[in-house]
């Protein structure tokens, strides 16, 4: 097959991350790929010349040592360089002049997906919406003998490749009939085979939970509301901050709930009453009573009130500023939201993506709908393209008619559930929800390594406590803290900043409460904890299971006891993330830019990059696939000779197989407890003494700066959402606890939870059951969901193909 991809509509990071992903994914599969310039737009164009010639010349004389020879045949074109290049012009006399759909090979998209926007090109094309105007593009696509195109934008880029598809028989029929194409070229392409991709900021697709690049917007929004918090507070200031989204709110509101704001204004939600101007100042209001000295406003740039009025920010800054006399100052991001190197999901995601649009084009058939590549939690899935932009008209028409409750429905529940994490961590009720007989008495606590979401987690806590009545009780540095009495209830103002703090504000270690079981339950009674929640890793859930064990002897542990898993090395069995790793990752793909970088400048350099993890290369591995690793090294599969000799034989092949005169870096993630005889260091040197005169090599440990500083915003949003998940099932066992009699008060063994994610479920899973999924050797589960990923960092460096 011959495979062609573009990009539509508005740009947004990840978009190159797609591009990259389907033509390695199509040549992997041994098509041809190629990709159109400036989106339908290229289509239309087309190309000047007459028949498809290569533009440059290629490498076909593949070394020995390479196992597929036919792989080289599509190794470089050069166009890569000039795409990149912006200008379309080379100095070596060669130019995309008048050439539009482009054929591409492996290194010419070769770290693409660092780059923010789309290297490609993308356009609003008028012209495609015209039939003339698809007419024309189904031309050029038979004339470049292209049998299945991909297409990553919005919606109207979505709807526009649905229009194109249904009307192809009838376009190619019009072109027969023209005597343009031939029966022959009738018949072979007779189907057109399309996939869309989701590429938009504003995360405004139904059907599918993150559109590629709004995980970006998002951390580009917090970067910026974090800036603005210092600045507010010393002044005691407040901002209005408008972000991007016409007809979705989901960047303000994750901006919001990420950010700790004070307020948010969505599309789908507005304000209840009747003035949103008197229920924003009494919100306000009441948290400059308390003491809080800066306020935060977003406002979505479709923002309005229930009768469709338009909500601007200067006049949210003109409320603010006339009744409640803030000094109040508007930031409008604007266009600073698109750009930027994409972070790691925004990297992950569309490889994963672009990888299964290609398996769909493979799969397709005339008889089944056309696909739009989406993605549920962490899984990769294919819905009818036109279910999903149908569906998410369907959220714009509801808003249009003023049926919010309908528009809600519509987005995914995540999108309900943040709104409602958003109202129980920034509003502060008058009086408590709950009766005194209802209140609980919640202990927190942190455990093991820190990890960024962990204070996050803690304030949504604390703050949900306080909504209810329930008192929160901080125990300060682990079990060791509880022992030594260093307890302290959290107040609402307290924790008000916490959301943007990294490393743990309660203090934390790894001492696990089998250091003294006695004297744990003594304190548990002394203190009258009535609910426990621990955030952390695996201590975490080793010290659940010590407590749950122990309920045999200590009645005091016969409360509500949940654990939370937070932890860089996303080693808790069952869960899929824990707070932290995608914090961590990000961190990783920084460092990893950065190394890279430097690796490329100086001669042809390998660096061998240690990661963090323990006995879990999840870290490792993901990162892998986040930066284009080359090779990655983890503890589940170690190190032996045999490997070593196949990685230098692919190093050698790779390196000789480069263009001359171009040095590329090459990164290798090694797990630090990977293998104990093949350290980082010697296989550092071992790289530099085979590399002879084709690379050399340097070392580098990532070590602590993985915990990353500042959480990332998607750690934030999903503390949020677990952390009141963890606080209703603590109510709910309380609850059910306390309707047994009081002399026979025995917490069933399952109030001793883990929450984990699994496939796109939130699930609890009973500590004691956990415990059947546990590695408790190697501190990691039996099972690792991503343990197949290591082979698609393989395939994505031909590795399969060069050795
Ligand atoms: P986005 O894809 O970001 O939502 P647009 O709505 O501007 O951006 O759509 C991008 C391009 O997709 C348009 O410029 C047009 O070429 C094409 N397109 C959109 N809607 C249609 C349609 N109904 N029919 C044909 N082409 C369309």
């Amino acid at each position: 097959m011959r495979i062609a991809v573009l990009t539509s509509g508005g740009d947004s990071a990840g978009m190159n991350a797609v591009v990259r992903a389907v033509v390695k994914g199509a040549i992997l599969k041994g098509c041809d790929a190629f990709v159109v310039r400036e989106g339908y737009e290229g289509l239309v164009l087309g190309n000047a010349d007459e028949a498809y010639v290569p533009h440059a010349e290629l490498d076909t004389t593949a070394p020995a040592e390479v196992r597929d020879p036919s792989f080289i045949q599509n190794l470089r074109f050069g166009d890569g360089e000039l795409l990149r290049d912006g200008t379309g012009d080379y100095p070596g006399g060669r130019s995309l002049k008048g050439r539009y759909i482009v054929r591409v090979g492996w290194d010419d998209v070769r770290g693409w997906f660092a780059e923010g926007g789309t290297l490609i090109g993308t356009a609003r094309s008028a012209a495609f919406r015209t039939p003339e105007g698809r007419l024309t593009a189904a031309y050029n696509l038979i004339k470049e003998g292209i049998d299945a195109i991909c297409v990553c934008g919005g919606d109207g880029s979505l709807t526009g490749a649905d229009v194109f598809r249904a009307e192809w028989p009838k376009l190619i029929k019009t072109l027969r009939a023209e005597g343009v194409i031939t029966d022959e070229q009738l018949n072979r392409f007779g189907h057109l085979k399309i996939v869309g991709l989701v590429g938009s900021i504003d995360n405004d697709m139904c059907m599918t939970d993150l559109t590629i690049g709004a995980p970006t917007a998002l951390q580009r929004i917090c970067e910026a509301i974090d800036n603005i918090n210092s600045t507010a507070i010393s002044h005691s200031r407040a901002f209005v901050l408008e972000v991007m989204g016409r007809h979705c709110g989901w960047l303000a509101l994750l901006a919001g709930v990420s950010g700790g704001a004070d307020f948010v204004f969505i599309p789908e939600s507005p304000p209840k009453g009747e003035s949103w101007e008197d229920e924003m100042c009494a919100v306000i209001h009441r948290h400059r009573e308390v003491g809080k000295r800066k306020t935060i406003v977003i406002v979505a740039e479709g923002a309005h009130d229930r009768q469709l009025n338009p909500i601007h920010s200067d006049a949210v800054r003109k409320v603010l500023a006339e009744r409640l006399g803030l000094d109040t100052r508007v930031t409008t991001l604007g266009h600073t939201q698109r750009g930027g190197r994409p972070c790691a999901y925004d990297r992950i995601m569309p490889t994963l993506q672009g990888l299964d649009a290609v398996d769909a084009l493979l799969e397709a058939t005339p008889d089944k709908p056309s696909y739009m590549i989406g993605v549920r939690e962490n899984k990769i899935t294919r819905v009818p393209l036109m279910e999903a932009v149908a569906m998410t008209q369907e959220v714009t028409n509801a808003i249009k008619a003023k049926d919010f409750d309908k528009a809600m429905a519509l987005r995914d529940p995540e999108f309900q559930e943040s709104l409602e994490g958003f109202f129980i961590t920034s509003m502060l009720p008058d009086k408590p929800v709950l009766p005194p007989a209802q209140r609980i008495r919640v202990a927190i606590m942190h455990m093991g390594a820190p990890a960024g979401g962990m204070n996050a987690a803690t304030r949504t806590a604390v703050r949900y406590c306080l909504r209810e009545g329930h008192t929160p009780l901080a125990i300060h540095n682990g079990f060791r803290g509880l022992l030594d009495d260093n307890l302290h209830e959290l107040s609402w103002l307290g924790v008000d900043g916490w959301m943007s703090r990294g490393g743990s504000e309660l203090g934390t270690n790894r001492t696990l409460p089998d250091v003294d079981l006695g004297a744990v339950a003594s304190k548990f009674q002394q203190h009258n904890i009535q609910a426990l929640i621990m955030i952390g890793g695996f201590e975490a859930f080793s010290a659940l299971l010590i407590l749950e064990n122990g309920r045999k002897y200590y009645p005091a542990f016969h409360v509500p006891m949940v654990h939370l898993p937070a932890t860089i090395s996303n080693n808790v069995p069952m869960t899929e993330f824990s707070l932290g790793s995608d914090t961590s990752l990000n961190a990783l793909v920084d460092a990893c830019d950065a190394i890279k970088q430097s690796a490329s400048a100086s001669r042809n350099r390998v660096f061998v990059v240690e990661t963090q993890g323990g006995k879990c290369g999840y870290i490792a591995t993901m990162g892998a696939l986040a930066v284009g690793a080359s090779i990655v090294y983890t503890p589940e599969n170690g190190i032996d000779l045999a490997t070593l000799q196949d990685d230098v034989k692919w190093l050698k092949t790779r390196y000789s197989l480069d263009s001359k005169g171009k040095s590329e870096g090459r990164v290798i993630l090694r797990n630090e407890a990977s293998s104990s005889v093949y350290s980082t260091e010697v296989i550092m040197k071992m790289l530099k003494e085979e590399g002879g005169s084709l690379f050399d090599a340097r070392s580098a440990s990532l070590g602590h700066t993985l915990q990353g500083g500042i959480p990332s915003p998607l750690d934030r949003a999903r503390a949020v959402r677990l952390s009141l998940k963890c606080m209703s099932f603590i109510e709910k066992q309380w609850n059910e606890l306390q309707a047994m009699p009081a002399k026979a008060r025995h917490a069933k063994s399952d109030s001793a939870a883990v929450i984990t994610i699994q496939g796109s479920a939130v699930k609890w899973v009973p500590v004691q059951e956990m415990v059947e999924h546990a590695d408790m050797k190697n501190r990691r589960g039996v099972h690792a969901w991503w343990e197949g990923t290591k082979v698609l960092v393989e395939s994505l460096v031909a590795r399969p193909q060069l050795i």
